[in-house]
């Protein structure tokens, strides 16, 4: 069942090609698309056949404000996305080392295992700061693993464990629930899992569920997923580009955008807000410069993959939620799961 590829990636499940390369892509991109080719060139070339794309109509826009579905383009159920929002809730804190991260990583392995062309585990120890040694592990769920136009999609799994923006000190000790931070932007990733199983994507598409994003309490020990998989991703691994979903179920979702993903990846940004427009989504994704968040995105940029960060930085008034218990079921709703999880489809769907 198992089978040990370099860089620590095991592969969980068979399926697409194991003898023929589970990374298929290192001796360079095979793509539907001609004019999209070549290691180092198939991002710019990629923007220059999209911009074709729109030139030829292709891409529809909505310059009246009017909504132009993405012609294939399955539903993405906002209510069972919640549902598993609500399922990885009541596992309790998912905190590297507890007995709440092992019963989700069990959950997630099983449930992507079912659904993906491949599911490979990336385990991997890290040594804090304090000198704790954590025991994490990166999912990488994929979709046409050989075909060389595909996206990036990112979320954190793990939670918080501690509530160190509590306002009563005694609580900011005890881990946070991480409805949000955490169960919001997984969920989304998994129910796009089940979609794509039953809606085969014309483009490849990898899920990438990181661990370790919210140890802490500071930078050295934080966004470790996404750094060791910047550090280890499969050989020749080029996607168009990443898109990072954290922090987007509240009760009132807007996502502004990010100040990172308009510094590293203007053009991703560009193209994630006009599919959002496309859809009529212009609303919750206005075109204003939000906050700028260090998150897993950056580790990402570093390592040369093109990624932007989908984020509601304002979970209640004044983001008085984030890194409390108030991080809990109470907080958050399907609304943005559902936009975030169609606005996604949207651009899988259009091509990438
Ligand atoms: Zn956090």
């Amino acid at each position: 069942m198992s089978a040990l590829e370099a860089g620590g990636w095991r592969l969980e499940a068979g399926g697409w090609c194991l003898a023929s390369g589970v990374w298929g892509l290192g001796s360079g991109l095979r793509s539907p698309r001609p004019g999209v080719r070549g290691r180092g060139s198939g991002w710019a070339l990629g923007v220059v056949a999209a911009l074709a794309f729109v030139a030829c109509g292709g891409d529809g826009g909505s310059a009246n404000g009017q909504m132009v579905p993405v012609a294939g383009a399955p539903e993405f159920p906002a209510d069972s996305a919640f549902e598993l929002l609500r399922r990885q809730v009541e596992f309790g804190p998912r905190v590297p080392g507890s007995e709440g991260h092992a019963a989700q990583l069990a959950w997630m392995t099983e449930y992507l295992r079912e659904r993906a062309d491949t599911l490979a585990l990336q385990p991997f120890t890290h040594r804090t700061g304090a000198g704790e040694t954590l025991e994490l592990t990166n999912l990488l769920a994929r979709f046409r693993p050989d075909d060389g136009t595909r996206i990036l999609l990112v979320a954190h799994w793990d939670t918080r464990p501690r509530a160190d923006l509590e306002g009563t000190p005694e609580d900011r000790a005890t881990p946070i629930p991480g409805a949000n931070d955490g169960a919001s932007g997984t969920a989304v990733l998994l129910q796009l899992a089940d979609v794509l199983s039953r809606h085969p994507p014309p483009i490849g598409v990898d899920l990438l569920l990181v661990d370790g994003e919210d140890w802490g309490p500071a930078g050295y020990d934080m966004y470790l997923g996404a750094k060791h998989f910047a550090a280890n991703t499969p050989q020749g691994y080029r996607p168009l580009y990443g898109v990072l979903v954290d922090l987007v179920g509240d009760r009132n979702p807007v996502y502004p955008i990010e100040g990172n993903s308009q510094h590293y990846a203007p053009e991703v940004v560009d193209r994630v807000w006009r599919m959002a427009e496309r859809l009529g989504h212009g609303a919750r994704f206005p075109r204003r410069t939000g906050p700028t968040v260090t998150d897993d995105h950056v580790p990402l940029n570093q390592g040369g993959i093109r990624t932007i960060d989908i984020i509601d930085f304002d979970y209640g008034p004044g983001n008085r939620y984030w890194h409390t218990l108030e991080d809990d079921l109470d907080q958050v709703a399907p609304t943005g799961l559902g936009v975030v999880g169609e606005v996604l489809v949207g651009l899988i769907w259009n091509g990438g």
